[in-house]
């Protein structure tokens, strides 16, 4: 962590405990290390929740925060063998000056300290159902301290959950981090503009194209730009795999006349980006293609057009579903005479054959990013609505109005496999267009536009 980034995670920290309460206190640890096989680990990425609260990236890590302030950090221990083996550790004792927070201790003491941190608290706050194990380590220390009423000690009274604050806190960007949240999403931009270049170059060239020489353009690129890690598992789709919603990139050959669905963005400094493209392998939409890019585009359009301060998160789902619907009546994938008008479509959800997913999703630290999509101050407002996905009746829960700082992406799609009835010219498209926004006052700030995604600009980067 930058020494000058230390005020953001001290001032969250103070921001955090002033939520807990009078007597409270939270314990929020960092991700445990994963084996991926035999003595062979994952690459470590820490828990979001921590390293908010921290900018802290080290395994076995632990903070505790008191809610009448103060905050306690529990680390790896210094020590020279281990650290020969496996790195630099920041340690304890140099944790304060470092992090800004008030006290640190070895990891090692934490079952011994644990209990007399929570003696006489009121509320102990951790996030629930987030890190395996925990619930019964806070068990064991509660235990401890019961130990210890009949020397006087007062046992906590209540467990809450530190997901919904910290949540609340995470869902609206701070500068600082829309500084990096747009640093990512330029790598990731950059990285695309890359794979359609490789793509139609190694195409013209007469070689053999797979899925995985454009996924290495990617990979390269994000990691070339200082990128720790993929924000996810990269889809770099041929054909029809486009189709294949959760299609990871694999072996299959990319061809000429074929379409490539990329879905692709890299990790930056604990921030993701997530953007896709879709463009002709060899940098020449066809006609049918063409016809189903646009439509998919023009859907985008509309979601971005109403995408702003104190619409409700679902009002971009809206748009795009109306776009898409009026457009599979138009293009004759779906049959007005079976289907009827446009409303009928929206009514009947008869465009979930072609789209099926939603719109957007938030994003931050994680790819879906924390954050609930229903509007707080409402929940409990009798209202009705239907949940575009499931078709099921949602009560009560009014959808979350957008606010400043809010991150989401915009990702309309189409995908069409073959089917009685449905045009064969497109049969095996799939095509997904998706850019990363964050809300403004006035609308909102496509971050990820580096990569253009008219189809004439995709064609003439190709070109080149
Ligand atoms: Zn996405
Ligand atoms: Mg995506």
């Amino acid at each position: 962590m930058p020494q000058n980034d230390k005020p953001i995670y001290a001032q969250r920290r103070a921001q955090f405990a002033s939520q807990l309460g009078h007597g409270a206190i939270a314990i929020v640890p960092t991700a445990p290390e994963r084996v991926r096989n035999r003595d062979s680990d994952f690459p470590y990425r820490h828990d979001s929740y921590f390293y908010y609260l921290t900018g802290f990236c080290e395994p076995n890590a632990w903070l505790i925060v008191n809610g009448d302030g103060g905050s306690t950090l529990f680390c790896q221990p210094k020590d020279l063998e281990r650290e020969i083996w496996d790195g630099t550790r920041l340690g304890p004792a140099a944790a304060p000056a470092a992090l800004g927070v008030d006290a640190a201790f070895s990891v090692s003491e934490l079952d011994a300290k644990l209990p007399s941190m929570l003696e006489n608290r009121s509320i102990v706050w951790y996030p629930f159902a987030t890190h395996q194990g925990l619930e019964s380590r806070v068990t064991s220390w509660l235990d401890k301290v019961r130990a210890r009423v009949r020397f006087g000690a007062l046992s906590p009274q209540l467990l809450r959950d530190a997901c919904g604050l910290l949540d609340e806190m995470r869902l609206i960007k701070d500068a600082h981090e829309q500084d990096i949240m747009r640093r990512a999403a330029q790598i990731s931009a950059q990285a695309h503009v890359r794979a359609m270049q490789c793509s139609a170059r190694m195409l013209r060239a007469g070689q053999d194209v797979r899925e995985y020489h454009l996924e290495a353009e990617v990979l390269h690129e994000f990691r070339r730009h200082g990128s720790q890690f993929p924000a996810y598992g990269s889809i770099v789709a041929s054909g029809a795999n486009a189709c294949v919603l959760h299609y990871r990139a694999d072996a299959a050959p990319v061809r000429a006349g074929e379409l490539v669905l990329m879905d692709a963005g890299c990790e930056l400094d604990g921030y993701a980006s997530d953007i896709t493209r879709t463009f002709p392998a060899d940098g020449r939409f066809s006609a049918p293609q063409r016809a189903l890019y646009d439509l998919v585009l023009a859907s985008q359009n509309a979601a971005i057009s109403v995408t702003r301060e104190g619409a409700r998160f679902t009002d971009p789902h809206d748009a795009t579903v109306r776009v898409l619907a009026q457009g599979m009546l138009d293009l004759r994938l779906l049959d007005a005479n079976l289907v009827g008008t446009v409303e009928d479509v929206i009514e009947k959800r008869a465009y979930s054959q072609f789209y099926m997913h939603r719109t957007g999703h938030w994003l931050g630290m994680d790819v879906h990013d924390c954050g609930s999509y229903v509007e707080p101050g409402e929940v409990g407002r009798p209202d009705e609505r239907r949940d575009p996905l499931s078709g099921e009746t949602i009560t009560d829960r009014p959808s979350r109005f957008l606010r400043c700082g809010m991150v989401l992406t915009i990702e309309p799609g189409i995908y069409v496999r073959p089917a009685p009835g449905v045009p064969e010219c497109f049969h095996d498209i799939g095509i997904r267009i998706e850019d990363d926004a964050i809300v403004t006052a006035s609308g909102c700030d496509l971050i990820s536009r580096a990569v253009p995604v008219d189809a004439d600009e995709i064609e003439a980067l190709m070109r080149d």
